[in-house]
């Protein structure tokens, strides 16, 4: 068998910083080549060797619709026909903002950005000034982009990567960062106590997807919304995974618990390059022009992200079509835990609508980052390994969430499970 990868590889480590583009990319955790992808279609994507996978990385949450959706090529290729960038106003971005807000209505109003790294930045300066203070709160294994003030005790590549941290953030800006342990509301509690006066903003992941998946306990959340009714500090969820996944609505809807402030991110752009920051007008107009926090972007809001969100969540939100995608999510689960089970494999599963995590563990509750870190990293190597080899594509790490698409069906749950119950009995 041929493998492209591996040239390719060679060839893009004289050229890119490690030969990728993005440090989760490498392989690094699980060792060996990563595989470079040439074509996908729904649910599977195709090597550059022509092999094929039933695909759960789906680029990492932003595909809910599958790849190459027929009707977003078309809309990308159509508005992309009449100019790429304008640099003053279009109709699109009004229409995606109203999709957006009739989905999730506590998005009074947006700004569009173009990632979640810059979603979260611009939440934590609005949560700054907006309330004079300077602190805020992070949760440890929860990520929220790379912004020097919050890569304290992140997830995802941080932790595969195992830095704590990273050199090049500066003491001063990380100063004014206080952590806590996920899921535990009394350890806010007792920070609050201490610092609630200068407490801007709590940041979490309601649905915490860059530790695996780990779902917040409600009475945590509820917890943080009554802890920031009390001092005025903003809550803002980092909804950048867990929007239009953990139900359509996001987490807030799937709670019910309502933040003052939301990150968007991944789905809302459907494969191409656009987040937003949003939440109730009062706050969201203190950002520039309206107000005195400033935030700009020169493609901030670009036509072809806005025609191929709108189009992504259009498609979404049609009528039973995202809860046909949880219960095939729920399926897919059961019969992974089935077939783990009859090859004597102890495997835990969360789900949190189309979002899901499996973990290796005996553990029979898995709430926070030591329980994620406790399951056995070795069987996740070798069971991410065989699934590769076996034709289903998972996140290279066993800190990520997986995600399932509208496109998943039928023929994807048996080549799924077939290929499970094999690798599993060789664990
Ligand atoms: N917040 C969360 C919860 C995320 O999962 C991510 C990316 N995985 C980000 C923020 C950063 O988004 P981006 O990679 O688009 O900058």
């Amino acid at each position: 068998m041929t493998n492209r990868s591996e040239a390719l590889f060679e060839e893009a480590n004289q050229y890119l910083v490690g030969g990728v583009n993005s440090a989760v990319r490498a392989f690094r955790a699980v060792g060996g080549t990563p595989v470079f992808m040439r074509r996908g279609q729904g649910a599977w994507i195709e090597d550059v060797d022509g092999r094929q996978y039933v695909d759960y990385v789906l680029s990492y949450g932003p595909l809910a619709i599958g790849h190459a959706h027929p009707a977003v090529v078309d809309a990308i290729a159509q508005t992309a026909a009449n100019g790429t960038s304008f640099g003053a106003p279009t109709e699109l971005e009004t229409e995606l903002a109203r999709k957006v807000q009739a989905i999730m209505p506590g998005m009074e109003r947006l700004r569009m950005v173009n990632s979640g790294t810059e979603a979260c930045m611009s939440a934590v300066r609005l949560a700054r000034g907006y309330t004079g203070r300077d602190r805020v709160l992070k949760f440890r294994g929860n990520y929220h982009g790379h912004v020097d003030a919050l890569l304290v005790e992140a997830g995802s590549g941080v932790l595969t990567l195992g830095i704590p941290g990273s050199p090049g953030v500066p003491a001063a800006v990380t100063e004014t960062t206080l952590t806590a342990p996920y899921n535990d509301i009394d350890s806010v509690r007792q920070l609050v106590a201490e610092y609630g006066d200068s407490l801007a903003a709590i940041l979490v992941e309601p649905v915490s997807g860059n530790m695996n998946c780990v779902p917040a306990l409600p009475e945590f959340l509820q917890g943080l919304r009554d802890v920031c009714d009390d001092t005025g500090a903003l809550l803002v969820f980092d909804e950048v995974m867990s929007g239009f996944r953990a139900s359509l609505g996001g987490a807030q809807a799937w709670y019910g618990i309502h933040p003052d402030l939301t990150c968007l991110g991944k789905v809302i752009g459907g494969g191409l390059p656009t987040a937003a920051l949003g939440g109730r007008a009062e706050i969201m107009d203190w950002l520039a022009p309206t107000g005195p926090v400033y935030q700009a972007g020169t493609l901030s809001g670009n036509p072809l992200a806005m025609a191929s969100g709108l189009t992504t969540l259009t498609e979404l939100a049609r009528p039973g079509v995202h809860a046909e995608a949880e219960a095939w999510t729920a399926r897919l689960l059961e019969g992974l835990r089935d077939r783990a089970a009859r090859a004597g494999v102890a495997l835990r599963t969360h789900q949190a609508g189309t979002m899901f995590g499996l973990f290796f563990t005996d553990r029979d509750s898995v709430v926070g980052f030591e329980d994620v870190a406790a399951c056995d990293g070795d069987r996740f190597v070798r069971f991410f390994h065989g699934m590769l080899e076996a034709g289903v594509y998972l996140a290279p790490s066993a800190f990520e969430a997986g995600f399932v698409s509208t496109a998943h069906d039928e023929a994807a749950l048996r080549h799924t499970l077939d290929a499970a119950e094999q690798v599993f009995s060789d664990l």
